[in-house]
């Protein structure tokens, strides 16, 4: 029998991390739905859509696919033949996802596809939707939170180590506050904790702490 591991929350609280680790300490499937709606945006700024003509974006939809695969042991994010793993996490695909993710067609898209994924696979899957929408019905639901500032530091600190040095603390604290309230006040499936969700306030733990907390309530 599969089962699946939901886990919510803003930007940096720790959830995409955690999700990795427990998906690989349990030997189910870690699906990063931030990804898939990165690799959207990806597609719209290089195919320079209009994000406000539906014909536009029905055609991008109709035409694009998108696919993960295991490259040397860590998953890649695949746009059509493309490696976008990288491209995803650029300054410019962080600027505008959440525009690209509030769009209907988007959403429609990307939750079948990933319901589709956890009706053949055990999951651990990460978002802001999934135990909201996606899988109402997961085994377990888990919501992360943090204080702003601390997931500014996190994701400075992460950027830090991968080269990536575009923007101050300042500037990441403003862009995730930013991203947030536009996350959790869009009209189709906001970010928002799912009613038997789980709260982990990440604030002050370690990522060891985040993953036990959340693996003591798994029974599977
Ligand atoms: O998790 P990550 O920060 O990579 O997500 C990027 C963006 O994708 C979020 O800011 C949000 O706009 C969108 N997203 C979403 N629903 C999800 C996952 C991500 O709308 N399930």
């Amino acid at each position: 029998m599969t089962y699946q591991i939901a886990i919510d929350g803003p930007s940096s609280s720790g959830k995409s991390t955690v999700a990795q680790i427990i998906a690989k300490r349990l030997g189910i499937t870690y699906i990063d739905t931030g990804a898939m709606y990165r690799a959207v945006t990806v597609a719209v700024l290089e195919e320079d859509i209009n994000i406000n003509n539906d014909e536009e974006i029905k055609k991008l939809l109709n035409d694009i696919e998108i696919q993960f695969k295991w490259v040397n042991d860590q998953q890649h994010i695949y746009l059509g033949s493309k490696d976008v793993t990288e491209e995803i996490r650029s300054t410019e695909v962080t600027s505008n996802v959440s525009e690209v993710s509030a769009i209907k067609e988007v959403r429609e898209l990307l939750v079948d596809l990933q319901r589709e994924i956890a009706s053949n696979n055990s999951v651990a899957m990460d978002g802001r939707d999934i135990g909201t929408v996606v899988l109402p019905n997961a085994d377990y639901k888990f919501f992360f939170t943090a204080d702003a500032r601390v997931r500014a530091q996190r994701r400075y600190e992460e950027n830090k180590a991968q080269g990536r040095l575009d923007q101050t603390l300042e500037e990441l604290t403003e862009l995730i506050i930013k991203r947030d309230e536009y996350d959790s006040n869009r009209e189709i499936s906001p970010l928002k904790k799912a009613e038997d969700a789980t709260v982990i306030d990440s604030t002050n733990m370690t990522i060891e702490e985040m993953v036990e907390s959340v693996l003591s309530l798994i029974k599977h």
